[in-house]
C-alpha cells in the first residue's frame, strides 16, 4: 500500500473526518482490521487564518510546502491539502515536492463530469467563492459553478469560520445553506459542491435539494484510490 501524506489542521474538525474515511474506505476494500497507511502534518490553524486575513497567500504557501516537505521526507507518496481555501496556492506547495499532490478541485470536477453534472452551486470560504481559482479550475474541466450572491457568500463564510471550524453545528444555520441551495436550484444550479472540507459536518450531501458533492469524501476516495494503485493516477504537479 502506498503511504498518504495529509497537510490537516485546516480545520482538525475536518481533518478528523478525513482520517476516518481513508480508514473505513482502506478496511472496507480490504477487510479484516487493514486500515491506511498515512502521515498527516497537522498546522496551527490561528497562523493560517491570520495569513488568509492578510492576504499573504505566498507566505502561506511557504508555510504549507514546508509541511509537504516534511511529509515527503517521512515516507508520503503523495500529499493532500485538507481544505479547499488552501488550494489557492495548491500548485505552489506542488512545486516543493516531487510526489503528486491530489488536487481536490480536479478531483471534484470528475465527479461532477462522471454523474453529468455541470453547473453546480458552490458552498465554501469567501476565499474559495471569490478568488476565481476554483471556479476558473473548474471551468477548465467544463464545469460552469454558480457563485452565491454577496450576501449569501457572506453567511456561508461566517458559518464556517464562526461554527464549524469551531465545532459548532446548529440547526438555524443548517436550515440558512438550505435556503441558499433552494434559491440556486431555483436560478438553474443542477448539483451543490460541499466546497469546504468542514461543510459536511452540517449537511448530508444525500439528503439536499439538489445532488450533492462532497469534497471532503472525494478527496478522501482519491487518497484511497492511489493507496491502492487503484486507477490510473490523475494527480500531476503540472499547473
Ligand atoms: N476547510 C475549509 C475549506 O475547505 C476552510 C478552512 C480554510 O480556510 O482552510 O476551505
Amino acid at each position: 500500500m502506498r503511504t498518504i501524506g495529509f497537510i490537516g489542521g485546516m480545520s482538525f474538525e475536518s481533518s478528523a473526518v478525513y482520517y476516518r474515511l481513508v480508514n473505513e474506505m482502506v478496511r472496507e476494500r480490504l477487510g479484516g482490521l487493514a486500515s491506511a497507511e498515512l502521515l498527516m502534518h497537522s498546522v496551527n490553524f490561528a497562523d493560517i487564518v491570520a495569513l488568509q486575513k492578510a492576504g499573504r497567500w505566498s507566505d502561506a504557501a511557504a508555510r504549507l510546502g514546508d509541511a509537504a516537505i516534511r511529509l515527503q521526507i517521512g515516507g508520503a507518496d503523495c500529499v493532500l491539502i485538507c481544505t479547499n481555501t488552501m488550494h489557492l496556492i495548491a500548485d505552489d506547495v506542488a512545486s516543493h515536492i516531487s510526489v503528486p499532490v491530489i488536487n481536490i478541485i480536479d478531483e471534484t470536477a470528475a465527479a461532477l463530469k462522471a454523474s453529468g453534472k455541470t453547473r453546480p452551486l458552490l458552498l465554501a470560504t469567501r476565499y474559495t467563492m471569490e478568488h476565481g481559482f476554483y471556479t476558473e479550475r473548474m471551468d477548465r474541466h467544463g464545469i460552469s459553478v454558480i457563485v452565491p450572491q454577496s450576501d449569501d457568500r457572506t453567511i456561508v463564510h461566517d458559518i464556517i469560520f464562526n461554527e464549524l471550524c469551531a465545532g459548532t453545528i446548529l440547526d438555524s444555520s443548517r436550515e440558512k445553506l438550505m435556503a441558499i441551495i433552494e434559491r440556486a436550484k431555483a436560478v438553474g444550479a443542477d448539483s451543490v459542491i460541499l466546497g469546504c472540507t468542514e461543510i459536511c459536518l452540517i449537511l448530508d450531501p444525500k439528503a439536499l435539494p439538489l445532488p450533492g458533492f462532497d469534497t471532503t469524501t472525494i478527496h478522501a476516495q482519491a487518497a484511497v484510490a492511489f493507496a491502492l494503485e487503484d486507477e490510473p493516477m490523475r494527480a500531476t504537479n503540472a499547473a
